[in-house]
């Protein structure tokens, strides 16, 4: 006989970047009702799970970590990173220095966790609030296509938390790349 197995994967994803560049509004837009603020006290990162049919034999069980404040500091603790499989960089597109800040996220991040192989975890890049007027920092921002690729990004998006812009997608790509790497 032929017994159909589920396999449940549980993937702890990180959304960083600098305060108020949406991460918030971000992980509540994509996971809707299902955000709990349960371990808000305990942890001290707020914490939100969506459950996924990846395919037929695969449910992902998606932990997105928030960091409620903490990103005023500029870096993170060990705790936070530990055993995470990848991560959202979210700047605000309206703000130049948050950008500017990327690569301190994705420095910290590369610096305090990588995959069992060694190797870094999948990033991906959201320029958050792509809803809003840019002032002009379209001309001050790099390529983000030849950006990413070179920073070693495995995509970046456009987002809008408030219009629901790219949201699902950028999240869909992070977790194509976490199941295909890992
Ligand atoms: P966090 O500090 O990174 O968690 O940022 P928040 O999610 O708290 O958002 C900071 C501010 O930006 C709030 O006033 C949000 O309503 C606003 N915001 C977040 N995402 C968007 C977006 O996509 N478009 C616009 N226009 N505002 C946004
Ligand atoms: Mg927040």
């Amino acid at each position: 006989h032929y017994i159909a197995m589920q396999q449940e994967r549980l993937l702890k994803v990180l959304v960083i970047g600098d305060l108020g560049v949406g991460k918030t509004s971000i992980i509540k837009r994509y996971v809707h009702q299902i955000f709990s603020q349960h371990y808000r006290a305990t942890i001290g990162v707020d914490f939100a799970l969506k459950v996924l049919n990846w395919d037929q034999q695969t449910v992902v069980r998606l932990q997105l970590w928030d960091i409620a404040g903490q990103e005023r500091y500029g870096n993170m603790t060990r705790v936070y990173y530990r055993e995470a499989v990848g991560a959202l960089v979210v700047f605000d597109m309206t703000r130049f220095s948050t950008f500017q800040a990327v690569l301190k996220w994705k420095g910290d991040l590369d610096a305090k966790v990588a995959l069992c192989n060694g190797r870094p975890v999948p990033v991906v890049l959201l320029g958050n609030k792509c809803d809003q007027q840019r002032y002009g920092l379209c001309s001050k921002l790099p390529k983000l296509d030849t950006f990413s690729r070179e920073q070693g990004f495995v995509g970046w998006y456009e987002t809008s938390a408030k219009d629901d812009t790219n949201i699902e997608a950028a999240i869909t790509c992070l977790v194509e790349n976490i199941m295909s790497s890992s």
